[in-house]
């Protein structure tokens, strides 16, 4: 089965048309939250994912945008663009998001999804491997699948600890039987001076992760953000990926 995992798309529709396209055909779409947020276009971004059969979790922005969490910990860029958000969703797309799970394994899959860590699915930045570590018996499957900090990254057991591997685009991860946390990058908001969408593709006959990037048209996006009225800083940061 070859499985496309997309995280922290935030509502912007350009870079998650470009990876659709450079995706192609595969058997599942994988999302693993923050579907809106930051970006100019979460009505067509969450349709946009719904046609293409995408399953997934929920992240802090997306339950940020349907009043199930309090923007208090959010900055104030974050804050006033989860408010601009929930004026921007329809009813059907509010109850699909609400309705999304924080943590969850596929069907006949070894892998477990979620946003942040599978201890703390909404809140945790899995950066070292420490908390890492501690959060393996926070998931019963050989792998799981996190996004939130926008940044490419490997966590695998090696001995009775874990190592932290970077990430480079086309980076091929064998995967073997040691257990491991991967993050495929941010579609939507890269945030590892790399402004192409990251997405991370599996093949799970063949046993393999390959990250992927892509360019899209971030000036169109930059454009939709001041339009909409979005923090200049928040259209300003995707030149950059950071
Ligand atoms: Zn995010």
């Amino acid at each position: 089965m070859l499985v496309a995992v997309l995280s922290d798309i935030h509502s912007n529709l350009r870079a998650l048309e470009a990876v659709l396209v450079s995706i192609g055909s595969v058997d599942a779409i994988w999302q693993l939250g923050d579907v809106v947020g930051y970006g100019p276009d979460p009505e067509a971004v969450v349709q946009r994912l719904r046609e293409a059969g995408a399953i997934g979790v929920r992240g802090n922005h997306d339950a940020a945008a349907v009043g199930d969490l309090s923007t208090e910990d959010f900055n104030a860029d974050a804050r006033v663009a989860v408010e601009w958000t929930r004026t921007h969703l329809s009813e059907e797309t509010r109850a699909y998001l609400a309705a999304l799970p924080e943590v969850l394994v596929p069907d006949g899959f070894d892998f477990t999804l979620a946003h942040g860590s599978p201890r703390d699915p909404i809140w945790e930045y899995l950066t070292d491997t420490r908390a890492a570590r501690e959060n393996l018996s926070a998931f019963a499957t050989s792998r799981c699948l996190v996004g939130h900090t926008h940044v490419p990254l490997i966590l695998r057991q090696k001995g009775i600890h874990m190592e932290g591997l970077d990430v480079d685009a086309e980076d091929r991860l064998q995967l073997d039987e040691r257990r491991a946390i991967l993050n495929p990058g941010s579609v939507g908001q890269p945030r590892d001076r790399d402004p192409r969408a990251s997405y991370l593709l599996v093949d799970t006959a063949a046993g393999h992760a390959t990250w992927q990037r892509v360019r899209y048209d971030v000036e169109a996006t930059q454009e939709a953000m001041l339009v909409a009225g979005l923090p200049p800083r928040l259209a300003r940061r995707l030149s950059f990926g950071v």
